[in-house]
């Protein structure tokens, strides 16, 4: 796909929203993704101190505090990595903050279902939007595994 870049969500995407360190899946993951030259930064709305935590452990870049959907820091990602969004893939479980705002700046965007079903306060409303959405977009999308898949252009 000419794909060199991930930027990818912590909470739910990689681990539990309630999981503090990070899991030797994760660390095989970013460790092949490094061997096969694919730059990663985790892209959190998280504190920092929670996305520090995980990320030391795996020597990944990370921002925290990201305020997705917003686009200051999938821009400022993407400045520090030096990639462009044509060749970016943001992977996230949420439609309102990691999906919406990737799709927002060009980037061919992933949609994951949560590691764990059951969610932060804060995350509740979304989801709550969520199924409403998806419950429009399953009519044109394609459902393989369980999981919906759907990029910019769906
Ligand atoms: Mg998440």
């Amino acid at each position: 796909m000419g794909k060199t870049t991930i930027l990818t969500d912590l909470d739910n995407t990689l681990l539990a929203w309630d999981e503090m360190d990070a899991t030797h899946e994760i660390i095989n993951w970013f460790t092949l993704l490094e061997a096969s030259g694919i730059k990663v930064m985790i892209l959190s709305n998280n504190s920092v101190d929670r996305v520090e935590r995980v990320a030391k452990s795996t020597r990944i870049p990370f921002l925290a505090k990201a305020r997705k959907p917003l686009g200051k820091n999938f821009k400022k990602a993407l400045k520090e990595l030096d990639s462009t969004p044509e060749e970016t893939i943001m992977i996230g479980d949420q439609i309102m903050t990691d999906i919406f705002g990737g799709n927002r700046q060009n980037l061919y965007t992933i949609f994951v279902r949560p590691v764990k079903e059951t969610d932060g306060l804060a995350t509740k409303f979304n989801r709550f939007m969520e199924r409403i959405i998806l419950k429009r977009l399953s009519k044109k999308t394609k459902k393989w595994n369980g999981r919906i898949r759907f990029d910019r252009n769906t």
